[in-house]
């Protein structure tokens, strides 16, 4: 019998997860980090929500840099802010940039599935604000939604357990990723294609 317990998943890791699995488990089974433009910006427009100073603004009380939660999805992490008003609970992730892709809906929707256990409230919308176009976006927490968290969820705790490193899939996305460097994904794919038509020599010469 396997009584090991099951890993804890990071609210931030699913955004990871959605980018790219590889960059997931590089960072989370690997523990590589490596800051780029991207994330220096990122870091830079976080320090005023990391200084987790809460505040009163346009009649919502604004709490920053909460910890969360799940003890039924075995979820940790952290939100940039909570907005409450005495008949909503409102989480807000913060980005640097541009709207893009749906990780920063799944990482949000995390977090709301965290409040909603710790405090046994309904969550049903939050925002991401992005700090390029300076506008926050309306996020829906729909069933498909919530679906889609539970899965990552559940494929980043395999990644986890497996410690499997997933194919580098060499595409746009390397181009701004941090761990580029790292990954150097065109080499690996090279790399991955010369080993398995050695393979298939190897194969047919036995054959
Ligand atoms: S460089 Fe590409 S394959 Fe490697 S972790 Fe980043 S996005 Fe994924």
């Amino acid at each position: 019998m396997n009584n090991k317990p099951e890993p804890i998943v990071l609210v931030s890791a699913i955004e990871h997860y959605a980018y790219c699995p590889r960059q997931c488990a590089l960072i989370h089974c690997d523990g590589v980090w490596i800051d780029n433009r991207h994330t220096v910006r990122g870091s830079w427009a976080h320090r005023r929500v990391d200084s987790g100073a809460h505040r009163q603004e346009r009649g919502r009380r604004v709490l920053r840099a909460i910890p969360l939660w799940s003890e039924r999805l075995g979820l940790s992490g952290r939100a940039d802010a909570v907005e409450i008003e005495s008949d909503s609970v409102i989480p807000v992730e913060y980005k640097s940039g541009t709207p893009h892709g749906s990780a920063a809906n799944l990482q949000l929707c995390a977090q709301a599935l965290c409040l909603e256990e710790m405090l046994g409230v309904s969550v049903p919308l939050g925002y991401v604000w992005y700090g390029g176009p300076r506008r926050r976006v309306e996020v829906d927490m729909s069933s498909a939604l919530r679906l889609e968290v539970c899965r990552i969820i559940q494929e980043i705790r395999e990644q986890l357990t497996s410690g499997t490193l997933p194919i580098a899939p060499n595409d746009n996305r390397c181009r701004e990723c941090q761990l580029e460097p790292h990954c150097l994904p065109g080499v690996t794919n090279a790399s991955r294609r010369i080993h398995q038509y050695m393979r298939d020599i190897v194969f047919a010469c036995d054959t």
